[in-house]
């Protein structure tokens, strides 16, 4: 009998699987990308305290080539929407949008003619996380239940294609 008859169903794909979602997940690169003051709580993230290194994330990249997490940190102004969205889709896949603050994920107390009321009108967003400005360790927090997702999604699967079939499902449901 051969290995593969030896082997159970799918074994090597799901091994597969599993070292690229733990690869992915341990390897997380954030753009540089701040719109206000949350920013500001992102940046002390990133900086010596809170360690972001043994997560495998410290460098945020200056090109969104290089990048495979935009954390939106702050209010989205629909000046800025266009330019976000470029960076969005200048980023290669597989990427993921972490909305931070409840200015990126609502609008928030900018419930005006000039703020996007939510960055999920311009990109998919994988985490929302609460806050005015949420702290360090709420970010932290958030790109750990990030991590869990990622360990959980399969290779090839076109995530905003998914995401629009979902969608499409619950509106007819
Ligand atoms: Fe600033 Fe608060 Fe809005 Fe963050 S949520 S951008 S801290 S006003």
């Amino acid at each position: 009998m051969g290995l593969e008859e030896k082997l159970p169903s799918g074994f090597l794909l799901n091994t597969v699987e599993n070292l690229a979602s733990l690869a992915r997940k341990s390897s997380v690169f954030p753009a540089t990308f701040g719109l206000a003051c949350c920013a500001i709580e992102m940046m002390t993230t990133g900086a010596g305290r809170y360690d972001l290194a043994r997560f495998g994330m410290e460098v945020f990249r200056g090109s969104p080539r290089q990048a495979d997490l935009m954390i939106v940190a702050g209010r989205v102004s629909q000046k800025m929407a266009p330019v976000l969205r470029q960076v969005y889709d200048q980023m290669p896949n597989p990427k993921w949008v972490i909305s931070m603050g409840v200015c990126a994920s609502s609008g928030g107390m900018f419930n005006n003619y000039a703020i996007v009321q939510g960055v999920d009108h311009i990109v998919p967003v994988d985490i929302y996380l609460p806050g005015c400005p949420p702290r360090p360790e709420m970010l932290m927090d958030a790109i750990l239940k990030l991590h869990e997702k990622i360990r959980g999604e399969k290779l090839g699967v076109n995530r905003e294609q998914a995401a629009r079939e979902a969608e499409e499902a619950a509106l007819k449901a």
